[in-house]
């Protein structure tokens, strides 16, 4: 934004440069027609003239740049990297039952160490195979990170109650998952139930859009229960399947990119951010930005809670050593040194500050030249 002048910003929408400068003028900023626009400037100027003017982010463009050319140079570097898998459903109809059951049936007893707590986001193996799942906090986190464009998501699992059918969670996670463009899979819990009903469930989706492939329509249907554990090889193996058909590939050499699940502040270690490697590896001693926030990597710990040293292709753990706390959503990129992420974060601060400031002052001068 700092290389727009007053005079070639009017060019390029058709004004002359006195009519800006007179809007300016009238908002309180003293401007020459050679001057470089701020981006608070070029926002104001676009909503009084009644144009969308495109800030583009420089920082944004050059991430974009490098991910651009992480895909065309040297694909040969890249390796098959796990799934990361989402499941969604209406409330009670056992998404954290699931969750809990599958990494219980598939990590060793003495390697979990009696781990009860329930994690956001863990990884297990399935025949030598990781796939990753996440537990989406709610449909509210889930849309902002797809708002973001954080497409952390794989394959999405829509959990329904066999007992209990489609309800209304469940139709908006349906569309919430057709918008994501991932693969579904819907997972039909509860099937111990006496009341359990698989075709009603599978008559209901139907319905929606969502017919079961033994109906003649695109979706595996897989009745489990995350009581007794029938089924959880089956939603895996097919999980796997889908996986394969994906072609997921990531380069573990790359410039390690994380994208954050969940954090907090906790006492006595501070920000805390769960994340889950999109490209490259994360190490201990990594220096990073987060969104506004930055840091430098002082600790991991993995999904068992265990420290580790790195987190590769689609792994999870935890991260110490930000600034701040950084949304669920935000990318954490590694950058070559302290300065750069320093550098990167600040900017972006101020990018959100003069913005956030750019409302409040035009808000308090329209209020203001309403009593003149
Ligand atoms: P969530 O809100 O989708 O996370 O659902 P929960 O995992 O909290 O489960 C809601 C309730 O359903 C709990 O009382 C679970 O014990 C129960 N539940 C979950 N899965 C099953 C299942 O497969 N069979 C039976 N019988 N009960 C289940
Ligand atoms: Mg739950």
């Amino acid at each position: 934004p700092e290389d727009v002048r007053v005079y070639e910003f009017a060019e390029a929408c058709g004004k002359s440069p006195a009519e800006v400068i007179t809007v300016l003028f009238g908002l309180g900023m003293m401007v020459t027609k050679n001057d470089f626009l701020k981006q608070d400037e070029l926002e104001i100027l676009g909503e009084e003239f009644g144009i969308e003017v495109t800030v583009k982010d420089a920082l944004e463009d050059a991430n974009y740049v490098e991910d651009y050319q992480e895909e065309e140079i040297d694909e040969s570097n890249f390796e098959t990297r796990p799934p990361v898998v989402t499941i969604m459903g209406h409330v009670d109809h056992g998404k954290t039952s699931l969750l809990d059951k599958i990494r219980s049936s598939k990590i060793a007893s003495a390697e979990a160490g009696g781990i009860t707590q329930h994690i956001s986001a863990y990884t297990i193996k399935q025949n030598n195979q990781k796939i990753t799942f996440v537990d989406t906090p709610g449909h509210a986190a889930f849309s902002a990170m797809r708002a973001r464009g954080a497409s952390v998501t794989d394959i999405v699992i829509i959990v329904v109650a066999a007992d209990d059918g489609v309800k209304q969670q469940t139709e908006e996670v349906i569309s919430h998952a057709k918008e994501s463009g991932c693969p579904i899979i819907v997972a039909v819990n509860k099937i111990d139930k006496e009341a359990a009903n698989m075709d009603m469930v599978k008559s209901q989706m139907a319905e929606r859009e969502m017919t079961p492939v033994d109906w003649g329509g695109e979706i595996e249907f897989i009745g489990v229960s995350a009581k007794t554990g029938e089924g959880i090889d089956d939603l895996l193996e097919n999980i796997l399947l889908q996986s394969e058909i994906l072609e997921l590939k990531a380069d573990p050499n790359a410039k390690a990119k994380a994208t954050v699940v969940e954090s907090s502040l906790e006492k006595g270690r501070g920000p805390v951010a769960t994340v889950i490697v999109q490209n490259g590896e994360l190490k201990v001693g990594d220096n990073v930005v987060c969104d506004t926030t930055f840091g430098r990597v002082k600790a991991i710990t993995n999904d068992l809670g265990k420290p580790v040293k790195s987190l590769g292709l689609s792994e999870t753990g935890s991260i110490l050593g930000l600034n701040e706390v950084p949304d669920a959503g935000t990318v954490m990129v590694a950058q070559d040194s302290d300065k750069e992420a320093r550098e990167i974060a600040t900017k972006r601060a101020e990018h959100a500050r003069a913005k956030e400031l750019s409302k409040s002052t035009k808000v308090s001068l329209e209020e203001m030249s309403g009593l003149i």
